[in-house]
């Protein structure tokens, strides 16, 4: 086995479980470093490409050619293998000025993600621009973060298929996290917008649990493994019309939890290239 970045976490993109699918280990990448180790680690591919890198800790946005050429930095290591990017999940908790989103109470359930994009159209079309040219040539995916209901998606898509008709290229496959709980019982309403989803268990369980991440106080309450998270999951699964779901909140990268979400019916799980190694191990030895 090699070692990459101190980590130990060459190994098999996907398992055959018991039942004869495959389950698939994806990376969840916010660095150029990340992109390299996960390439090293023979992923199935990027699942979460987090874009909140380029804006944090400035009072500007960054240009769309700077946009273009970090993120295709970014994208470079894992050239030939799916790519799944986020757009920004910008919220007023982490501080953009240029995007001037109002002071909020309570950040977690104010205008972030999607809805704060689609509040910007002019952002959101060069961030896209941006984006799309920093992954042409590559298996790229783009990927609404905080999606509510099907409005949303439907505006952004056709933001998506806009910006690609005056780039002259092909529209590359959209898909919905899945962080929302009416995202989540109404998912069979979003299928018509979007070739993929993603459960992003971490936000996904402060909604469901009404206990705020990070929130020392009531981490007992932060365990996506709780049933109504699970079941959640499952119902996704079942709604989702044979379009992959995968898992990508830090739930997919616990051993434990990651057992049963597979339970639960998900095949694809995408986490930080540490956790690998121990949900590698812990499927290899003793398929569900
Ligand atoms: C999630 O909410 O599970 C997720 C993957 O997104 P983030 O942690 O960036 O909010
Ligand atoms: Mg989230």
């Amino acid at each position: 086995a090699q070692r990459v970045a101190g980590v130990l976490s060459d190994g098999p993109a996907s398992l055959p479980l018991r039942d004869g699918t495959m389950l698939e280990f994806w990376a969840n990448i916010g660095s150029v470093r990340d992109s390299m180790a996960a390439a090293a680690a023979g992923v199935a591919g990027a699942g979460l490409v987090r874009t909140e890198f380029l804006f944090l800790d400035r009072p500007d946005a960054p240009s769309e050619a700077e946009q273009q050429d970090r993120i295709a930095a970014l994208l470079a290591p894992l050239a030939g293998r799916p790519v799944v990017l986020r757009v920004l999940d910008a919220g007023a908790d982490k501080p953009m000025p240029f995007l001037a989103l109002a002071h909020e109470d309570n950040p977690a359930l104010g205008v972030r993600g999607l809805r704060a994009l689609l509040r910007r159209p002019d952002f959101f079309r060069a961030h896209l621009r941006a984006i799309l040219r920093a992954g042409a040539g590559m298996d790229l995916r783009i990927m609404m973060p905080m999606v509510t209901v099907a409005d949303e998606m439907r505006a952004a898509r056709a933001l998506v298929a806009e910006t690609c008709r005056a780039l002259a290229i092909a529209v590359p496959p959209v898909g919905a996290m899945i962080e929302v709980p009416a995202a989540a019982l109404r998912v069979r309403d979003l299928v018509e917008g979007c070739d993929f989803f993603s459960i992003g268990t971490n936000d996904l369980t402060q909604y469901v649990m009404a206990a705020e991440r990070g929130q020392q106080a009531l981490a007992a309450f932060a365990d996506a493994a709780h049933p109504a998270v699970l079941d959640l999951c499952a119902h996704v699964v079942a709604q989702a019309a044979g379009r992959p779901v995968s898992v990508c909140g830090e739930a997919a990268g616990d051993p434990r939890t990651a057992r049963l979400l597979v339970e639960a019916g998900i095949r694809r799980l995408s986490m930080g290239v540490a956790r690998l190694a121990s949900v590698r191990t812990c499927f290899a030895t003793g398929l569900p």
